[in-house]
């Protein structure tokens, strides 16, 4: 059951709504709460090809981009020739230059103005903006419609008469002219990527006709293509499809329950976020606040109890939103827009919104002041993994209101070394007394190349903890959650004996989060997932070496000119060199690991790289 009343069209649908009642709005720059109205099926209504910037709607392209040319200062044809654009291109335009309009963006200078009419004087106004060879629009991301069933994508004539002179068409064999580069064998491999293996035929062929085609692209003229535009709209929807596909699988895995009962019968987790948010009347009290990614609500119902006066809670998942709706109303947590403000309850400030949180304004009207708090349980095993941090910073520049709080505002991730205790050797050992160390080896050579996520026990851990990286959350830029760390790992004085050499099979990671007293004054909470700190559901991420690596203390090393990493010159110390970055597949991290053993006299060995997809 999903709320109505926040559910409103995306924006750009709304300017082209005529009512008195909206422009007044505008007008008046009001944007409360109260104002937030469904309106939600008129959306779609209204025939014909909306204009880019205004409520113009048109029967076909070609008067659409007359009218933006004369009235809007956008010459479409000509950008495109200007450009070399091509048939990818231009969908990316179209999607690019929407999204800014949704936002009062000036298209081509950036600047953000205070209503759409005020963007349309602006453009008016203004000398062509010159793009100085920058194309703005040029991310895949746009690829993907901007706005849902948008006719204008599916009427693109501009390819159609097989003139191609100065689109950015292939001119050469192998050689793309025009503005984006390298772009066919970058889409390639993007495809490649993105196109899901799935084993439905339609599936299949799209994926055969896709990738072919798009390498014919490059190969010969695109004039002896029959049915070109066809196969070009469907390389551009399968791409969409493609985030779409995971996305969907992704949210999926959200809808079943035993998930969230995991999320919430972890005491340490969901502790952390009650008490940070109970604990806190400063920061919550009459705040307004925003969950990213809400779940079954359980983060806002925390913000409501704690006294927020308007929680808007976001879920890519349809189902999840429908739970968290109906959790919400049970509790009387759930706001009700018909409500008269007498018989309303003061905790009756709730209200659910299916949205990816990226996509919030297209749904309802943000107030421009943004929201006070902006509170997510974003965390993956690793940290990383899922990649649900990017939305969090995406909402985070999008609606939260400058020097706003983000919950929590830290993360940190941390390792160590572990010993033997944390593989799975020694069950395999001692098997009801039977010796089945053969499974044991080939168990553990796996997981030299797949990390494990399980619990390592404190005694198993075998040196210091090193810190690896820390994010500051209300800082962090996007393009920063991809990193490198260098450390060093000593054995520790409780993990080994005194003297004699204990053996390292691979660093164990996890992270803690902080809602630090930046924003928690009263009570600052720290949630840690260390293998020192009672478990979590992340437990931790096991990464084996290919071979164990043996380890003294400084004091217990007698020299050696054997090779460093061996029972004869252990090493004294090992430093690693960790990457984890996105991994082209979305929502998955890759892992490389660099070791390197260290002597007591300062000779040096290092380990084949090894990487991990997690
Ligand atoms: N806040 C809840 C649930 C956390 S799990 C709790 O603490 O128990 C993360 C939730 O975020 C899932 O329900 C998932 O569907 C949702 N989610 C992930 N990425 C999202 C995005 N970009 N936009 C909206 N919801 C998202």
């Amino acid at each position: 059951m999903a709320t109505r009343e926040p559910e409103l069209p995306p924006k750009q649908e709304r300017l082209g709504d005529d009512s008195e009642d909206y422009d007044d709005e505008e007008e008046e720059g009001e944007e409360g709460w109260d104002d937030w109205h469904s309106d939600g099926d008129d959306a779609a209504a209204g025939g014909g090809l909306l204009c880019l910037f205004c409520s113009a709607r048109f029967d076909s392209e070609s008067p659409l981009f007359s009218h933006c040319a004369t009235e809007h200062r956008f010459d479409f044809h000509k950008l495109v020739k200007e450009t070399g654009m091509d048939f990818y291109g231009c969908i990316k335009l179209i999607n690019f230059v929407r999204s800014k309009v949704a936002e009062s963006i000036c298209w081509s200078c950036g600047q953000t103005l205070s209503s759409n009419s005020e963007l349309c004087s602006h453009l008016h106004a203004s000398e062509i903006h010159q793009l100085e060879g920058k194309v703005p629009w040029g991310d895949d991301v746009y690829l993907k419609p901007f706005m849902e069933d948008d006719s204008l994508l599916h009427s693109l004539s501009v390819f159609d008469d097989d003139d191609e002179e100065g689109y950015g068409m292939p001119t050469e064999r192998g050689q793309c002219s025009g503005g984006n580069g390298n772009l066919a064998e970058k889409r390639e491999n993007h495809l490649n990527s993105i196109i899901d293996d799935g084993s439905d035929v339609i599936g299949r062929l799209e994926k055969a006709c896709t990738v072919e085609s798009t390498i014919r692209e490059c190969s010969e003229p695109l004039a002896q293509e029959p049915s070109d535009k066809q196969l070009k709209i469907a390389r551009a929807s399968a791409a969409a499809r493609g985030i779409k596909s995971v996305d969907d699988n992704y949210f999926g895995s959200y809808s079943s329950f035993g998930i969230h009962r995991e999320m919430l019968g972890d005491k340490v987790r969901t502790e952390a976020y009650r008490d940070a948010l109970l604990g806190n009347p400063s920061l919550m009290n009459g705040a307004t606040v925003l969950d990213v990614g809400c779940g079954t609500g359980i983060l806002s119902l925390f913000a409501a109890k704690a006294g927020a006066s308007r929680v808007i809670a976001v879920d890519g998942s349809a189902k999840m939103v429908s739970v968290a709706t109906e959790v919400a109303k049970d509790n009387s947590f759930l706001y009700a827009e018909n409500m008269e403000m007498e018989q309303k309850r003061d905790t009756q400030v709730i209200s659910v919104v299916h949205t990816k949180a990226e996509e919030l304004n297209h749904k309802i009207q943000v107030p421009s002041n943004g929201f006070d708090v902006l509170v997510s349980e974003w965390m993956g095993y690793c940290l990383l993994y899922e990649s649900m941090l990017s939305s969090v910073l995406y909402a985070r520049d999008h609606f939260l209101k400058p020097g706003g709080a983000i919950l929590p505002d830290t993360a940190t991730i941390l390792g160590a070394g572990f010993g033997k205790g944390g593989t799975s050797l020694p069950f395999w050992e001692n098997v009801y007394g039977f010796d089945m160390s053969c499974i044991g080896k080939e168990v553990t050579g796996n997981s030299a190349r797949f990390p494990v996520v399980d619990i390592v026990e404190s005694q198993d851990i075998v040196t210091e903890t090193a810190v690896l990286h820390s994010f500051d959350l209300a800082t962090l830029k996007p393009n920063e959650m991809d990193f490198t760390a260098i450390f060093e790992l000593r054995l520790s004085e409780s993990g080994a004996p005194q003297s004699g050499v204990t053996l390292c099979y691979g660093i164990v990671l996890w992270f803690d989060t902080g809602f630090t007293k930046r924003f928690c004054k009263e009570k600052p909470v720290n949630l840690t997932t260390s293998p020192f700190s009672t478990p979590t559901h992340w437990s931790q991420t096991i990464f084996t070496f290919e071979e164990p690596i043996p380890m003294a203390k400084e004091e217990s090393v007698v020299g050696s000119s054997a090779s460093v990493g061996t029972d004869e010159c252990p090493a004294v110390m090992i430093r690693s060199r960790i990457s984890i970055a996105r991994a082209s597949e979305h929502r998955s991290i890759d892992i490389s690991i660099e070791t390197t053993g260290i002597s007591s006299d300062g000779r040096k060995r290092t380990w084949p790289v090894q990487i991990f997809n997690l």
